[in-house]
């Protein structure tokens, strides 16, 4: 079966379009802030897809970009001003930030209901508890796929590759408060391939094309590939992974699309709150 993340993004949004005529009754338009660094490109294309996505919803996208000498102190003031900014529900800084900034000093100024892209350190933990109400968008995303195919978590031996604050953790601490039995593997990780032909449920966060091999994958098992490579190409050896898994997520339509409209979900549900 292929998880098809386009299909589970477009319900998703159907639903948002629905509550976004709600608020609009209630006079209320969800508004989400995007901050760019710098210019670098890859970083203003991602920025101008989530504007898009906004724009198509109906979601008001408000564009702040800074020029690249801008200091700690600078964004943390235009943080701040947007935590103050009644009209704006959600603010999503684009990492990564220039080399100058401590970044996860300007993350963690995010007022927390107001993080809709779960980069604070409050909001990871709240995660990590289990009662986060904006987990990081990707493992968000990789949750709903699994649970719009009904593919069960609880029981299950999860292997996450990978251990980054914005993916390979939090979807970890998702998987384990799910009930799954969870390894995580990176980059010290002996034998990556050990573990991961043990695994019920695959999640390939490492950000290597082709990384995980299809011989690695226990026959039935659950693949869901975060990478996005140059090239349009996952993590996962598609080919290869997709004859021995019994369901698999594309690259590209499988991970991407849904982290993008979780993105919105998270941004029309912090403006449900504001009211
Ligand atoms: P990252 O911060 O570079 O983290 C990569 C992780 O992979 C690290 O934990 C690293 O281990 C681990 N790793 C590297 N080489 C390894 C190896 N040989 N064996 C085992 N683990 C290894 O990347 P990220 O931000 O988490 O992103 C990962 C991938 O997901 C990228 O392809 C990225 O483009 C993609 N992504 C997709 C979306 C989406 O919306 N679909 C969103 C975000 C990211 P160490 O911790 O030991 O260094």
């Amino acid at each position: 079966m292929i998880l098809d993340g386009n299909d589970v993004s477009k319900r998703i949004k159907d639903k948002l379009a629905l509550q976004v005529a709600a608020l609009e009754q209630k006079g209320v338009r969800p508004c989400l802030a995007t901050i760019l660094v710098g210019d670098d490109p890859a970083s203003a294309t991602y920025v101008r897809m989530k504007g898009n996505a906004c724009k198509r919803l109906g979601i008001e996208s408000k564009k702040i970009e800074l020029p690249k000498e801008t200091t700690t102190k600078e964004l943390l003031a235009v943080i701040r001003e947007l935590n103050n900014d009644s009209s704006v529900h959600g603010i999503l800084l684009q990492h990564p930030v220039p080399s100058q900034i401590d970044e996860r000093a300007a993350f963690d100024e995010i007022a927390i209901e107001k993080d809709v892209d779960g980069v604070t350190t409050l909001g990871f933990a709240q995660n990590a508890f289990g009662f986060a109400h904006y987990p990081s968008c990707t493992p968000a995303a990789i949750l709903a796929i699994l649970d719009h195919y009904q593919l069960p978590i609880e029981g299950k031996h999860a292997v996450v590759v990978g251990r980054s604050p914005i993916l390979g953790k939090p979807v970890s601490q998702m998987l384990l408060n799910r009930n799954a039995t969870v390894t995580i593997c990176h980059s010290r990780t002996e034998n990556v391939s050990d573990f991961v032909e043990k695994a019920d449920i695959v999640v390939a966060a490492v950000g290597k094309p082709n990384f995980i091999q299809g011989e690695w994958i226990k026959s039935g098992a659950v693949v869901l590939d975060a990478g996005y490579n140059k090239g349009n190409i996952g993590d996962c050896e598609y080919d290869g992974c997709a004859q021995r898994a019994s369901a698999i997520t594309p690259v590209p339509g499988g991970v991407g699309p849904v982290t993008i409209s979780m993105l919105l979900k998270h941004t029309v549900e912090a403006a449900e709150r504001s009211v």
